[in-house]
Formats: C-alpha cells, sequence, structure tokens
C-alpha cells in the first residue's frame, strides 16, 4: 500500500474576537532589574502612559514591552 502524504497550507490570523493586549516591565538597573510591571493594558497608549509615569518617578528608562493576541489557523482549501 503507498503511502499518501498530503501537504496543507496553513493560514494565521489574528483572531477578532480575541483581545490584543500590551503590557510593560521596567528593566532599567545594572546590578538587578528593577522588575516593576504595568498592569495589563488594552491598548498601548496605557502602556506607554505607565512606562512615562515611572520614569517620571523613578528615573528608569529601558522597558520589556509585551503585546499579546489571539490566532486563528487555518487550513487552506
Ligand atoms: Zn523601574
Amino acid at each position: 500500500m503507498r503511502a499518501v502524504i498530503r501537504f496543507v497550507d496553513y493560514e494565521t490570523n489574528r483572531d477578532p474576537q480575541g483581545e490584543v493586549t500590551f503590557k510593560a516591565l521596567c528593566v532599567s538597573g545594572d546590578e538587578e532589574e528593577c522588575g516593576a510591571e504595568s498592569e495589563v493594558c488594552g491598548d498601548d497608549e496605557s502602556a506607554n502612559t505607565w512606562m512615562a509615569k515611572h520614569t517620571a518617578k523613578t528615573g528608569h528608562k529601558r522597558f520589556k514591552r509585551t503585546c499579546e493576541d489571539y490566532a486563528l489557523v487555518e487550513a487552506k482549501s
């Protein structure tokens, strides 16, 4: 019996039902990172505002930003 191998192309799209969220983590500091973390924000503007406030308060200037979304993968027909 011959094996039939089928190659399927997949398509990845952002799930319109899923929420896109942003978060900022302060990684300033030489020996140890500050580690202050923003709340999970529904837009990048809120994360940016949190960072600006944190910088004003502490002088910290380096952050790691995380953006999360949901993706849907479907086989192309
Ligand atoms: Zn900090």
